[in-house]
């Protein structure tokens, strides 16, 4: 299992998979166990990576994955099958913004097209519990979203402009109360009143 797991973190380098880093992960795994979380959406699977993590943490851990792009779904079944946890992760080939999934989650981690977090918030919270919890990543955005002054090109500077409008979205979410961390690229975490 560990070595599936850098052979799958040497694979994102190389083939430049935002995978997440490190310390982001790390965090969200210790959010899981100390809540106690078991059923997981996640938007944006790559090559199933924070999937695989996630599912390794307790055998009774279930996660829904969603992946659009051809290449890196098959590569997530792929990592799935080798990992012998088809039993607990479940991948959909398709765009979020268009999928209909039922069921009920404990979380919702949102880590798909950044310019995009808002619609999978407003597409995917009527299928969290009470009390649930949405995880956002790429807060930060390599830091940009603090220092836009940084940025140069106009599409970036856009893309960091919709992260600041979904950071700022999350803060007005009356009905949730949501934390903000430095781990990684900036991870949110917001529960569901
Ligand atoms: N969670 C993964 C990394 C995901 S990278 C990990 O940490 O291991 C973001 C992924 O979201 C990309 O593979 C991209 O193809 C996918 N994506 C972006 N927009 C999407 C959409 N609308 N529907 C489904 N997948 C999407
Ligand atoms: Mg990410």
């Amino acid at each position: 299992m560990e070595d599936l797991i850098r052979e799958m973190e040497e694979y994102a380098k190389i083939n430049d998979v935002p995978i997440m880093q490190h310390e982001g992960i790390d965090f969200m795994c210790n959010f899981i166990k100390k809540n106690n979380i078991k059923n997981i959406l996640e938007i944006g699977s790559a090559i199933g990576y924070s999937a695989i993590r996630m599912a390794k943490l307790n055998p009774n851990i279930k996660i829904v994955t969603v992946e659009r792009d051809d290449i890196r779904y098959q590569k997530a079944v792929e990592n799935i099958k080798k990992a012998k946890m088809e039993n607990q992760i479940t991948i959909i080939h398709g765009d979020a913004l268009e999928t209909v999934i039922d069921g009920e989650f404990d979380m919702l981690f949102i880590d798909a097209a950044k310019a995009q977090y808002i619609k999978f918030f407003e597409r995917y919270e009527k299928n969290l519990v009470k009390n649930g919890y949405v995880i956002t990543d790429n807060l930060k955005f390599h830091g940009f979203v603090e220092h836009r002054e940084l940025v140069t090109s106009r599409n970036l500077r856009q893309l960091v402009t919709k992260i600041g409008k979904f950071v700022d979205y999350l803060k007005n979410r009356d009905d949730f109360e949501t934390k903000f961390f430095d781990f990684g690229d900036g991870v949110g975490i917001s529960r569901k009143k």
